[in-house]
């Protein structure tokens, strides 16, 4: 099959690697001129956890430098930038070209829908994760998984066979947005509270008012929820929660979101909080908390920005 990755960052690279391997041809997309230099000229570092590590020669060039037709892309860049991109691939992509979201927070499958018809769009979700070391470089640990959806019915079994020969556990939900939901309340808790805190996920997990925090954001989810007809399930999210603060789950790790902050970036915090909090607005439902969490991520991102 011949897949772009748009949004060859952590995520993207790891899961480029696992398709590439698998016997596809996979280009990279993206706009980050360091490191589509590095891994074309060095190849893409793929470090492990017990240090060992491989090259891997995938293409990865910015939009204006590709030319042909796919049959898929998977969609990874970070939320806020997914808008230019599907402007900027518009010409690679055919009325057959399907579309994968993965990328975090809610929103995605609404600005795909400006761009493609519905009928090539699947809304996806995955626990697979990866971090970026330096340009060319990405450190992987751990397995995970993918839940797909198309949105308008499209048979998507070429697809689904392609991301399991490449051992990526792909599975076709009945109910992608449900699960989606589920991670966005997961990373709205824990992304924006370790930046406000300024701890990494174990460290949050010591406070002792951290899951009532917890709770008051998610509290106001589940009505949101309940106004969008998407069932929240606020007891599952909580222990998915506690099972992630124990110290040897998260361990020292610190969520994008706090990671992005520290590279002065724009975070997802619209998709996440912010696109609760707008839909509470649509509603008439009060999310003060999700929309003081918003603000004060904003305003933490002009500090950072400035030093
Ligand atoms: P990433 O930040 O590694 O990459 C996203 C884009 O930003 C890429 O185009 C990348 O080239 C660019 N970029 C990264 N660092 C940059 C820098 N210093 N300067 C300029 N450009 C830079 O993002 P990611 O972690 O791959 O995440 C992509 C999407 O997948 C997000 O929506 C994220 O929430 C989601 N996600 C990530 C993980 C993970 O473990 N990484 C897990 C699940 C979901």
């Amino acid at each position: 099959m011949k897949i772009a990755i748009a949004g060859f960052g952590a995520l993207g690279a790891r899961v480029g690697v696992m398709l590439q391997r698998a016997g596809h041809d996979v280009i990279g997309i993206d706009g980050w001129a360091a490191h589509i230099a590095a891994i074309n000229t060095k190849g893409l570092t793929v470090t492990e956890d017990d240090g060992s590590s491989k090259k891997y020669f995938i293409p990865v060039m910015t939009p204006k430098e590709v030319t042909g037709e796919f049959d898929l892309v998977i969609l990874l860049t970070k939320t806020p930038q997914l808008d230019r991109m599907l402007t900027d691939i518009q010409p690679l992509i055919t009325k057959q070209t399907q579309l994968l979201v993965l990328s975090n927070g809610l929103g995605n499958v609404e600005v795909m829908a400006k761009h493609v018809s519905s009928q090539q769009i699947i809304a996806g979700v995955t626990l697979w994760t990866s971090d970026l070391v330096q340009p060319g470089e990405i450190h992987v640990t751990g397995t995970g998984s993918i839940k797909l959806q198309a949105i308008d019915h499209a048979d998507i079994t070429a697809v689904v066979t392609a991301l399991n020969e490449a051992g990526l556990n792909a599975e076709v939900s009945d109910n992608v947005v449900e699960a989606i939901w589920h991670k966005a309340g997961i990373n709205s808790v824990l992304n924006p509270l370790t930046v406000l805190l300024d701890a990494n996920i174990a460290e949050f997990g010591t406070a002792g008012n951290g899951m009532d925090l917890a709770l008051n954001i998610l509290d106001e989810i589940k009505q949101v929820g309940d106004a969008a007809g998407v069932n929240v399930d606020v007891n599952s999210i909580l222990s998915d929660l506690s099972n992630l603060l124990k110290p040897e789950n998260a361990g020292n790790h610190y969520p994008s979101m706090y990671q992005d902050i520290q590279a002065g970036k724009r975070t997802e915090i619209d998709f996440l909080n912010g696109y609760f909090a707008k839909l509470g607005r649509e509603n008439h439902i009060a999310t003060p908390f999700n929309a003081l969490v918003t603000r004060l991520i904003h305003a933490k991102e002009d500090i950072e920005r400035v030093k």
